[in-house]
């Protein structure tokens, strides 16, 4: 099959038959606010994407210490979270010009929002994002266990990782309490010693709670099934803060984008910009698309909290995978939007509701050099 009839497949399969339009709330540190979402008539976003270089001093250069120029040693992930941050006025460049300034001793790689994309710190250089600290570097570690289950099981019992119930040699997380160097008992996950404080009776090395399988984040820990057939681990830890085990490799090993909530921007404009960002990135650092992961698989925090919530992951899921689809293939083709419609606009947006059911008809003209193919499709809003 040739690329344009590839990439004519994929737009046709990523037609919105019902365009998402949903209630949800938006969480800010400051309050939260009700918006509705109004969706687009197809997954692929048909807008341009572009990037404005905003990089923020290295600390060698400037009085602050959230750009050290550490070079990761691999891009395993790409980490999306969202700023939690609705006052009106905390859109992209805004949060640009905070990491720009020190960011309080944080960074990101981009910010990323309805009001453009800025890129603040290179991509092949660590971040303080994830709250994974940067003591442990990133490594897959042969389990022991054969199989050949892409996405399988993990438990814990007995201090140890199970794989679709086979034991493995990996020892899950072991909590204690340490002294830090501010002279109090902090928690500590394999000896690693962590910002949250030791409870006023706790001891010197002692043990606490071992967790458990229930305690594991909700996107699980990282398993690769190697070509020689066995499961492989990537580093994990119990995360005292959020109560959960983590993966680490958020702040050494993947890129962070900061995603908008504030009140007055179009937030699913917002996560069809992001889609298109993390597209690029995963194809510009070979890897695939599960590798997208939530702040939340770095240390349980309850981040992005909106897109947690409103229970539309998948759907930004859904998102990325149509746009990475498209992206591999597109180069030197072209891809057009029509429709005559006053309730999209010209890259497929839906923009306004109409008072009863809609039936939107839309074209999509896909050409390279030779030839060209032209997309006849439907999409329903509901009034
Ligand atoms: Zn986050």
């Amino acid at each position: 099959m040739k690329k344009i009839e590839k990439i004519a497949n994929i737009i046709k399969e990523a037609n919105e038959k019902n365009v998402l339009v949903k209630d949800i709330d938006v969480f800010g540190y400051q309050y939260t606010y009700k918006t509705k979402i109004l969706g687009s008539v197809n997954k692929y976003w048909f807008g341009e994407h572009q990037v404005i270089d905003y990089f923020c001093p290295l600390n060698s250069e400037s009085n602050n210490d959230n750009r050290p120029g550490t070079k990761k040693t691999s891009t395993q992930y790409i980490t999306v979270h969202d700023t939690a941050s609705v006052a009106p006025s905390a859109g992209s460049l805004a949060h640009a010009k905070y990491v720009y300034n020190g960011g309080g001793g944080t960074s990101w790689h981009y910010s990323s929002g309805s009001d453009g994309i800025y890129h603040q710190i290179p991509d092949d250089e660590v971040a303080y994002h994830a709250g994974d600290a940067l003591v442990v570097p990133f490594s897959l570690e042969n389990t022991m266990v054969k199989g050949n289950d892409p996405h399988p099981n993990v438990t814990i019992k007995d201090g140890y990782y199970y794989i679709n119930r086979e034991k493995t040699v990996i020892a899950a997380p072991k909590v204690t309490y340490k002294l830090g160097s501010d002279g109090l008992l902090h928690y500590a996950s394999d000896g690693f010693i962590q910002s949250k404080k030791a409870p006023n009776d706790a001891k010197e090395n002692e043990e606490c709670n071992d967790p458990n399988t229930t305690r594991i984040n909700d996107l699980g820990v990282r398993v690769d099934l190697a070509t020689n057939g066995y499961y492989y681990m990537g580093p994990t830890y119990y995360s005292s803060g959020y109560q959960y085990i983590s993966n680490r490799g958020g702040n050494l090993n993947s890129i962070g984008i900061e995603t908008m909530v504030h009140e007055g921007s179009d937030l699913y404009l917002t996560w069809q910009k992001t889609a298109k960002l993390v597209a690029h990135l995963l194809v510009q650092n070979n890897l695939l698309p599960d590798r997208v992961k939530q702040h939340h698989f770095f240390s349980g925090k309850d981040c992005p909290m909106t897109l947690r919530h409103a229970n539309l992951w998948d759907k930004f899921i859904e998102l990325v995978n149509t746009e990475y689809d498209v992206l591999v293939l597109s180069k030197d083709i072209k891809i057009e939007f029509e429709c005559q419609s006053p309730y999209v606009d010209k890259t497929g947006r839906v923009i306004k509701l109409p008072e009863k059911e809609e039936k939107i008809k839309y074209n999509v003209i896909i050409k390279d050099k030779e030839e060209e193919i032209k997309l006849e499709l439907e999409s329903i809003i509901k009034g």
